[in-house]
């Protein structure tokens, strides 16, 4: 179920749009990006945070940040900050309107109230097992609560004493009185409040009672003068709630709520409950592991801001679910890395050349552009002597049909140098493996200088032995086998790819890496494009992992 199509027309701005058109919110937008602080963002929130304040930035209008702190069992402060960073990140700004949907528990609080007074909210003493019970099913209408007709005055009571610790975790809740017998099970008196002796981040052990999130939700959007509520498709069947607790509280902002499809992509975990267990269960280098679709993944892996905002663009908003080609995320990093990568050679599996005919202790500097694409990104030199590695997977000793490269007896080009030629294999007496080539090099051939009489197939990239720098290089591969990420958890576990990352440790790179940093990308030539890992690089050995390689399945499947 993979569809490659961009919509190009955006509903929710049509939304907008009218709303504007007939002065609705006397010509205000304002939305939120409301994140529940138990997790770290993935790639699913950019397409939401890339939405709400994109649409606050296209319409003169505002975008606040508001945690939505309701259940602090799962919550963390280290959520928190991590949230705001990816959010800065990702090129946003809430300005001064960062919140807290705790910061209204006490407004909260008094709405509850306000219900119960006109009778729109009861406190039910069910158990969870009558509360199944009496709700009925899909085809089955439910049965009232027979605590449903508690009066006010009563209600009232049990609600204060359940604020103030009178009774036990789960043993009451307070529910709105709604229609037990509607074909929305969400209407049928959803649970407004919950007793839970849970520390909150914020607010410590003054509350013993938390709002649901269907109630905090709606209210708190229309305190912030909230106008379009922006939310994913599974709270289609919750909207008559939102609806009906802005309507019966009266509130003054009616905020509107609207619903888009989330964002699946192939090969990725997209559920922070999944992501959590991989961080967890230390299948994972934790949030920021490089294979991990968390922004701090991604961030860590190279991807750039603007990259994914790209991808955001292009995917646009639909209003039924579908799963997006990974192939796609991958063409959008690799557009804007090639022109804003480094070049530099880097050989990942290194294989001895030594070219005889060269002067021993003789180093030549070579200028060679740092972006072909970018002539303002100037020039460097590199280094080439006697003795130089190429990778190994460049020299067959019996080369197949169409080798190109390195054999016995065949010529290649060394990018940005000469032309050489192989001579000699040397091989391990013990294990007859090539551990060293001799070759030879014609100074005629320089690069650059147009004195090359004949023309070779194959160009190699390589580096100068001495001069090369030590360098740890990681390939990753999904963290998923499969392409559907819909999976149940125990599937979801089988699922796993267990060579998802590829150490190798001894790479040879060219000197000016010694001085890459992390916000720095480079395309390592012919091998991909690379990034300093920013948490394990180490003076004495830098570490560079690959954000993409080079082929661009996406590109060539909207060719053909
Ligand atoms: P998850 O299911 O991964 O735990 P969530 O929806 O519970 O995600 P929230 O922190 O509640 O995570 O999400 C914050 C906002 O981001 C919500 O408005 C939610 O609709 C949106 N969002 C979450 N996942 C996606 C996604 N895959 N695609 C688009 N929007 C998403
Ligand atoms: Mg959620």
């Amino acid at each position: 179920m993979t569809t490659n199509t961009t919509i190009s027309s955006n509903f929710i701005e049509n939304i907008i749009n009218e709303d504007l058109k007939n002065n609705k919110n006397n010509k205000r937008v304002h939305t939120r990006f409301p994140p529940e602080p138990n997790g770290y963002l993935h790639i699913g929130h950019a397409k939401s945070i890339c939405l709400n304040f994109g649409i606050a930035r296209d319409y003169n209008g505002l975008c606040n940040l508001r945690f939505d702190d309701t259940n602090p069992s799962k919550e963390e402060v280290e959520y928190v900050e991590s949230i705001q960073e990816d959010v800065k990140w990702l090129g946003f700004d809430w300005d001064d309107r960062m919140f807290y949907a705790s910061d209204y528990f006490e407004q909260l609080y008094e709405c509850a109230v306000q219900l119960i007074k006109s009778e729109k909210a009861y406190v039910c003493d069910l158990n969870p097992q009558e509360m199944r019970e009496y709700r009925g099913t899909l085809t089955e209408p439910g049965k009232n609560s027979p605590y449903r007709s508690r009066s006010i005055a009563e209600n009232l009571e049990l609600f204060d004493g359940m604020r103030t610790g009178k009774f036990a975790d789960g043993s009451r809740v307070l529910r709105a009185k709604i229609d037990m017998a509607s074909p929305n099970v969400n209407l049928r008196d959803p649970i407004l409040y919950r007793i839970m002796r849970a520390e909150h981040h914020r607010t410590g052990n003054t509350w013993c009672i938390y709002p649901m999130y269907d109630f905090a939700h709606p209210i708190s959007d229309a305190l912030e003068g909230i106008t379009h509520s922006i939310c994913t498709l599974e709270f289609e069947d919750h909207r008559p709630l939102y609806d009906w607790l802005i309507s019966s509280l009266e509130m003054e902002n009616r905020p509107q709520q609207i619903e888009f499809a989330r964002l699946n992509v192939t090969n990725l975990v997209m559920s922070k409950r999944k992501l959590r267990m991989l961080v967890e269960e230390g299948l994972v280098d934790g949030w920021d592991d490089p294979r991990m679709p968390t922004i701090s993944g991604l961030r860590r892996r190279g991807y750039t801001p603007e990259a994914i905002r790209d991808f955001c663009e292009r995917i646009g908003v639909a209003k039924s679910n579908s799963t997006v080609d990974i192939a796609m995320l991958e063409h959008c990093i690799r557009e804007d890395l090639n022109s804003k990568a480094l070049r530099a050679m880097a050989v990942l599996r290194p294989l001895k050349v030594v070219i005889t005919n060269y002067p021993e202790g003789q180093v030549e500097e070579l200028e060679t552009e740092n972006n072909p694409e970018q002539p303002d990104m100037g020039n460097r030199s590199i280094p080439f002597s006697r003795e130089i590695y190429i990778e190994q997977d460049d020299f067959m000793e019996i080369p197949i049909k169409k080798f190109f490269r390195l054999a016995p007896g065949q010529e290649v080009r060394l990018k940005n140098a000469y032309f050489i030629k192989c001579e000699e294999v040397i091989k391990d007496p013990e294990t007859g493996e090539v551990i060293e080539l001799r070759c030879t090099y014609d100074p005629e051939t320089k690069s650059g200088t147009g004195t090359a009489t004949r023309k070779v197939k194959g160009t190699l990239h390589w580096v100068s032995a001495a001069q090369a720098v030590k360098a740890e290089v990681r390939l990753f591969d999904y963290l998923l086998k499969e392409e559907d990420t819909e999976q149940e958890e125990k599937d979801f576990k089988n699922d796993i790819n267990p060579n998802s990352m590829e150490r190798l440790t001894d790479c040879m790179v060219e000197p000016s890496l010694l001085y890459a940093t992390p916000d720095q990308r480079y395309q390592f030539i012919r091998n991909g494009y690379f990034c300093l890992d920013a948490k394990d690089s180490t003076a004495e050995l830098p570490v560079f992992n690959r954000v993409v390689g080079l082929r661009d399945s996406w590109a060539k499947a909207q060719k053909a």
